[in-house]
Order: structure tokens, then C-alpha cells, then sequence
């Protein structure tokens, strides 16, 4: 698999680039890399390389720190790339918000110049489709500086799993509907509180609720997954979505019994992965 995807993408890069890959071709040397230590993006056509949760990016851009509808947060961390389509995608949105007089949201992570594993964090996130959008919407414009340091607001209470209607309101659901509407999008993934919420609401047409994955966190902000651009081969897209609107059975088993305290989510066992050997290429591109 990892051979068949390097052959692919491969062809695309210089001799020396794939020698040097040679060179550090062992998987220790791959999993050290310093991914999070990487400031520029890497050169080239855009291409979402691999899978959401192992994979890296050619090509990214910065998202504009600012713009109408939503300002960036927390930039020091260097989380605010990702593929050209991600960042239209949330320019976009930013856009179609503020003419409804939403705003502005904040944008949290992304993706990390050329992708690929965060220290911290996310187990995704790392081929420049995913996107952490908060729910807060009552901060200012604020200076850059001033938005390293925002505390999230948390939309459902963790104790008893109550929708926080003090701070829910219609503004949070015609975000996720408006995201949710974007055909750029794959999944977007809420907390099941959340999910059921936007399932009792009445809409038009209710097809976007497929795409609103119920997922543990994700109850202070959302996240956004773009399907892989048409363009980029070596982009694996994920499991397509069960036929439906997802508000039946699938979104009821994450509810507590009653009198059951809420389920938590499970640590993560889950081994990193090693990248592979095109993105160790991408990582150590000039
Ligand atoms: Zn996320």
C-alpha cells in the first residue's frame, strides 16, 4: 500500500529528494520527525497526501489570520495551513456568515505547514482537510495576540449531558447547517447533544444531517473534513457515510441508559502510525 502510494506520488518529486528518502528511509527516522518543528510549507502543486490520520501536505497555504465572518486563533502554534480548498472553504464560510450577521467565528487548528502528526492534540488533522471551528461566538475582533490565550465555551454541560441553551442558540445551528450544506465537505464531526439538537430542529431539506457524525469532545467546537480534492490521486478518502439522516438508532446508542452517568471516551490505544515514505519525503523537501 505504502509502496503503491509512493510509486504514485513519487514520480512527482526531483532524484534528489527520492535519494534522500533512501537515506532516511527507516521507519525510526520517520517517526522523529519534528513535524510541528517545520515552518514552511512544502513546495508544489497542492495534494492532501495519505489519510486524515496519517498523512502530510504539499502545497498548503496560511489561512489569512483574519477575515470577514472569523478570525484565527491560538496562531503561535503554527496549526492555521492546510490545503488551498480548506482554507477557501473556511474563507467561505466566514463570508456566508457574516452576511447573515454571524460572527466572527474563531478558527482553531488546522494543519501544521506540510501536515502530518501534531504533538498534541489530534490523531487527525494531518493531510490539510480537517479544521476545528469553536462555537463561541461572543469575543470581539481581537488583536492577534490577544486570541493565543481564549478559553472555549462548552455547549453541553459534561456532567448530566445537557444542551447548554444559555449558550446553544439558532447562531450555532445555522453554522453547522451552513458548514454542513458546503459540498467541499466530507464530515463534520459534534457531539451527540449537538447532533440531536440540529435532528429536532425543522429544515427544508435535512440531507446535511448525514454529514454531522456524532463523536465525543467536539461539544466547545466543531470539526470540519473535506472530501479529498478531485485533483490529488494520493488523498484517501474515508468510509462513505451510512445511507440517512443519522438521528434514529445510530445517534440514540451514544445516549446514556437512563440513570446511566454519560459514556467517556475511551483513552486511545491507538499506536502512530508510520508515515509514509512520501510524506517523510515531503517533511525533508527544501
Ligand atoms: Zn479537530
Amino acid at each position: 500500500m505504502v509502496d503503491a502510494y509512493f510509486s504514485r506520488a513519487g514520480s512527482r518529486f526531483a532524484a534528489p529528494l527520492v535519494f534522500a528518502v533512501l537515506l532516511l528511509g527507516d521507519s525510526a527516522a520517520a517517526q522523529e520527525i519534528a513535524w510541528n518543528a517545520i515552518r514552511s510549507p512544502a513546495p508544489g502543486e497542492p495534494n492532501a497526501i495519505g489519510a486524515y490520520a496519517n498523512g502530510c501536505l504539499l502545497g498548503a497555504e496560511e489561512l489569512p489570520p483574519e477575515g470577514a465572518g472569523y478570525q484565527a486563533i491560538r496562531l503561535s502554534r503554527h496549526r492555521n495551513y492546510g490545503h488551498p480548498e480548506l482554507v477557501q472553504f473556511i474563507i467561505d464560510l466566514g463570508a456566508r456568515l457574516d452576511e447573515v450577521g454571524i460572527g466572527p467565528v474563531l478558527i482553531a487548528d488546522m494543519a501544521q505547514p506540510r501536515g502530518g502528526p501534531m504533538p498534541s492534540g489530534h490523531i487527525s488533522h494531518q493531510s490539510g482537510l480537517d479544521a476545528d471551528i469553536w462555537f463561541r461566538l461572543d469575543l470581539p475582533r481581537l488583536p492577534r495576540s490577544a486570541r493565543d490565550f481564549v478559553p472555549a465555551e462548552i455547549m453541553v454541560d459534561r456532567g448530566d449531558w445537557r444542551l447548554r441553551t444559555e449558550v446553544w442558540t439558532d447562531a450555532q445551528a445555522t453554522i453547522l447547517h451552513l458548514a454542513a450544506t458546503d459540498p467541499r465537505i466530507a464530515r463534520i464531526f459534534v457531539h451527540p447533544v449537538l447532533k440531536r439538537d440540529m435532528c429536532e430542529r425543522e429544515w427544508e431539506d435535512r440531507t446535511f444531517l448525514r454529514t454531522l457524525r456524532p463523536w465525543f469532545g467536539h461539544d466547545a467546537h466543531f470539526h470540519v473534513r473535506l472530501q479529498c480534492p478531485d485533483d490529488n490521486p494520493d488523498c484517501q478518502p474515508q468510509n462513505s457515510i451510512p445511507p440517512g439522516e443519522g438521528c434514529g438508532e445510530e445517534l440514540l446508542s451514544w445516549f446514556p441508559e437512563p440513570g446511566e452517568p454519560p459514556p467517556r471516551p475511551r483513552p486511545s490505544q491507538r499506536v502512530p502510525p508510520t508515515p509514509s515514505e512520501t510524506c517523510v519525503a515531503v517533511a525533508t523537501m527544501e
